[in-house]
């Protein structure tokens, strides 16, 4: 079988997408549309040689080979961002009976299901020998005789059984299974997200990427404090997050030297702040490297005595770029649902020390004032601290 691009596809299932709000974003259209594709065929790649093409807000993936694994793919294609829902369609023969009877045989157990249905008829040939609405008509009926139990049901049906006449063949598909939402990762720009092995900086990571932003993610590691595991687990959480994110590189920052000093020189109930003023400036500086520009955390307002408003304001204070924290307005309990629905709860929860969990100083500062924190940094090297930890990160490139 030839693969010049008008021929009909080699499986006879195909997938429809149905992009989102970006439909409605007029001349961004087009630059939406061509990332989402281009996102669908860099995660389909493992699954199989695809052909990828979009009209009218409809995103069409055809397999090109017999060999392409369909399962996998459709399980892929449900954590892309972007895509509002997903339907696999069975193309057939461009005949009112071979329509009819896929429709009977392919959606037989949907309508089985149902007690109410409608058909819904689109044609892009316009050679067909029926209108539209006749087509319906008439594939409704006789779906009416062959499945007695079922109503037609034009507001509210259960099942609505889609037909779809295109060039080489037609389609028929029932209701989409709804897709991941959001915004194809990369039109929002990029930012680098601060990843540690706790619950929701992952939650915070995979919201932002949901609404289009790249991400990179940056993790501060504090050997021996913390042990190879805890780093294992972090870079674990980053891989769970591939599927929605794409590609992931974790810039592994050693923070050893910088807790040491700032324990040896500073007051014990600033040490989380000067701390978490380290991690945004380290975080900045890969940001530039890497042309971000924004930066992600996830903090939640109130949650512990660095999360207040006074503290977040110390913290965010030493870096230039936006610093987003999608999670500050949610409960845990938000927060716990949405990790448990990603799929990192279970690897947060793992019994690692984190690095700020072993320098938590019994008393720390919920209110704290700049000039003091200031003059607790007067005693150090900042640039110097900042310079040895980013010469030594290590780079880790994740792939889902
Ligand atoms: P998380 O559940 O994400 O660990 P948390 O409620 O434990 O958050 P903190 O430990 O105070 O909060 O950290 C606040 C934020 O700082 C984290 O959400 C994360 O973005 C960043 N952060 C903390 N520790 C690290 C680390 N070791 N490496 C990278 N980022 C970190
Ligand atoms: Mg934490």
């Amino acid at each position: 079988m030839s693969n010049t691009p008008n021929t009909p596809p080699v499986g006879d299932e195909i997938f429809l997408l149905k992009m989102g709000e970006m439909v409605l974003k007029g001349l961004n259209r087009r630059t939406f549309e061509e990332r989402l594709m281009g996102n669908a065929r860099r995660r389909l790649q493992k699954h199989g040689k695809f052909r990828i093409t979009s009209r009218q807000s409809i995103t069409y993936i055809e397999p090109k080979e017999a060999s392409c694994d369909m399962e996998g793919a459709f399980e892929t294609l449900r954590t892309l961002f972007g895509v509002v829902g997903l339907s696999r369609a069975k193309a057939c023969e461009k005949t009112p009976e071979a329509i009819l009877e896929t429709a009977k045989t392919y959606l037989r157990d949907d309508l089985m299901e149902a007690a109410t249905f409608k058909v819904e008829s689109k044609r892009s040939d316009k050679t067909f020998p029926m209108t539209s609405i006749q087509l319906s008509q008439y594939v409704g009926g006789e779906l009416n005789e062959a499945f007695p139990h079922i109503q037609a049901d034009m507001h509210h049906p259960d099942v609505v059984v889609h037909v779809e006449v295109r060039d080489f063949a037609a389609y028929v598909h029932a209701n989409p299974t709804p897709g991941a939402g959001g915004l194809p990762v990369g039109v929002g720009g990029k930012a680098v997200s601060l990843l540690s092995g706790g619950i929701d900086s992952p939650v915070a990571s995979w919201m932002m990427a949901k609404r289009g932003v790249a991400l990179e993610m940056v993790h501060f590691f504090s050997y021996p404090y913390t042990s190879p595991e805890a780093k294992e687990k972090v870079l674990e959480l980053a891989r769970l997050l591939t599927p929605w994110t794409g590609r992931l590189v974790v810039h592994v920052v050693p923070f050893t030297q910088i807790q040491e000093e700032l324990r040896r020189s500073c007051p014990e109930a600033l040490f989380t702040l000067l701390m978490r003023r380290f991690m945004m400036r380290i975080a900045e500086k890969v940001a530039q490297r890497v042309g971000a520009e924004g930066l992600v955390t996830g903090e939640s307002l109130g949650q512990v005595a660095s999360q207040t408003m006074q503290a977040m304001a110390v913290t965010g204070q030493v870096c230039t770029l936006p610093v987003f924290r999608p999670v500050v307005g949610m409960d845990k309990e938000e927060i716990i649902r949405t990790a448990r629905k990603i799929g990192t709860f279970e690897t947060s929860i793992l019994p690692y020390e984190d690095c700020c969990t072993v320098f938590t100083p019994r008393h720390p500062k919920t209110r704290p004032h700049l000039d003091e924190i200031e003059a607790a940094e007067a005693a150090l090297d900042i640039d110097g601290l900042i310079q040895a930890a980013v010469e030594g990160i290590e780079r880790v490139v994740l792939d889902p």
